[in-house]
């Protein structure tokens, strides 16, 4: 072990990122490492707000026009602009992403027809998917597929998306090899693999006692499985990015190699982040390659010839008044679910066309049916994540806008009392952001936070 400043870092890791960075520069990086506090950036929801909250004015440019550098890391557990989805709080290196908002907007150009699909693989708690959702909002057409394998991992992703607000997104809890009934279905996957953490260093000293070789040659292999999985999905001409949060070249350089030898592809650019770097975070390592063939000529879509079962398009839009234009409703059972016009077929057939893809969520839920009391007419009652959405209609709903200590006590799941306000369903905004659904009656309110969201910090 070799100790410096603040943290012990393990000797072969050193020798190993000698040999990538040269004699000179590896004591400038591992005296960041072991010698400087981790870094924080937030990245701006463009569903939500054009301007960058008050209090992340100062913060420095990044990768991202989204994105922020901060200072100092705020408490974000007692902001409520965090919970309603304003920003996502993101290492700076990983918003390096954003750099294949222009090939993504070429590939669309080359074949304007059909959906425009793109894969995160790997997609748990959801930072990648949130960034690629803001910039699919400038490819006309597109919808994200955000996968996680592990179970309790894919239920944080979905809370995280559901926030983000964007209804052009489907979330799976899938193993990667369960996409390949699809056939080449996606123009652009990300793999941003799973690895040893070498960029967590600073972060989680949990990192540095778990590394070791024998972990780093294990993790290259499970790489290599889940792109060995994942390449039959990707479109002939299609865009791979895959990505670590790792430095060595065994996880990063090696596997673009074998993956471009193995499968034919070009490498159009790979890069490392390492802590200190300027706009840089903790450590990433970024690649994009591009699959053999031309691009637009074939590839499969998932539901060609396929029919759709369940889900019956909603007759009367009328009694769902909370949306906006542009969306197509449909009844899945006790819901009523948006779709974007352009993109609901698609991704109805994704979904219900029998491929083998365990989907936990499609499109935004605005409303569930209830039956009436006694028999009576059927109730349409508005869904919380309605108000986290692209698709609400501001002003649709009565809004109230709440003081700091009101928005908390509602994430408590306390109960705001709204003098004055309307009765009925009513939305809390704070900071102008919709950010808590109740129904007001009178003398109470219902507080409608599911109670997976609630806030047990006092
Ligand atoms: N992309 C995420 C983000 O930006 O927030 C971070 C992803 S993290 C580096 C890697 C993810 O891969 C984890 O959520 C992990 O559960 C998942 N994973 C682990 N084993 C996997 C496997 N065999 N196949 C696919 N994903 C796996």
């Amino acid at each position: 072990m070799i100790l410096c400043g603040m943290q012990t870092l393990p000797e072969e890791f050193v020798r190993q990122l000698t040999i990538s960075l040269g004699p000179e520069r590896v004591g400038e990086v591992v005296s960041f490492i072991t010698g400087s506090p981790a870094s924080t950036a937030v990245r701006v929801n463009p569903f939500k707000t054009e301007a960058v909250p008050p209090q992340f004015a100062s913060g420095k440019e990044t990768y991202s026009r989204w994105g922020r550098l901060l200072p100092e890391r705020p408490d974000f557990a007692l902001d409520p602009l965090f919970h309603a989805g304003a920003y996502y709080v993101q290492d700076a290196s990983s918003m390096y992403l954003e750099s294949i908002l222009p090939l993504m907007t070429r590939m669309r150009e080359e074949r304007p027809e059909g959906p425009f699909t793109v894969l995160d693989l790997c997609a748990a708690p959801g930072g990648k998917s949130t960034h690629l959702l803001s910039m699919l909002r400038e490819i006309p057409g597109s919808f994200l597929v955000s996968n996680e394998v592990i179970r309790s991992r894919a239920s944080v992703l979905y809370e995280n998306i559901s926030k983000w607000g964007a209804a052009n997104v489907v979330v799976t809890n899938s193993d990667p090899s369960d996409f390949q009934s699809l056939g080449e279905y996606f123009d652009v996957i990300v793999v941003d693999a799973p690895c040893s953490g070498e960029g967590m260093f600073r972060k989680d000293p949990e990192a540095v006692a778990q590394w070791s070789m024998d972990n780093v040659r294990l993790c290259a292999a499970r790489q290599r499985r889940i792109l060995s999985d994942i390449l039959p999905c990707l479109r002939p001409g299609g865009l791979l990015v895959y990505s670590t949060c790792t430095f060595n070249p065994v996880e990063d350089e090696d596997n673009v190699a074998w993956t471009a030898s193995q499968y034919g592809m070009e490498v159009l650019e790979q890069r490392h982040f390492y802590p200190g770097d300027p706009g840089a975070g903790e450590g990433f390592f970024f690649s994009s390659l591009r699959k053999g063939g031309t691009y637009g000529v074939s590839g499969r879509s998932a539901g060609k010839g396929r029919g759709r079962s369940g889900g019956a398009p909603l007759r009367f839009k009328e009694d769902v008044p909370w949306v906006n234009e542009g969306f197509h409703l449909f009844r899945c059972g006790s819901l009523i679910k948006a779709f974007p016009a352009a993109v609901t077929v698609p991704m109805l057939e994704l979904t219900e066309g029998g491929a083998r893809l365990r989907v936990l969520a499609s499109g935004t839920a605005v409303a569930g049916v209830k039956d009436g009391r006694s028999g009576g007419k059927q109730v349409i009652v508005p869904q919380f994540s309605l108000i986290q959405s692209e698709v609400y209609r501001r002003g649709s709903l009565p809004e109230v806008e709440v003081s700091l200590d009101a928005a908390l006590e509602y994430l408590r799941r306390g109960l705001p009392a709204l003098p004055g306000a309307p009765a009925g369903y009513v939305v809390l905004t704070y900071g102008g952001v919709p950010s808590g659904l109740v129904k007001n009656l009178g003398n109470r309110c219902n507080n409608l936070l599911p109670p997976s969201l609630r806030l047990r910090i006092s």
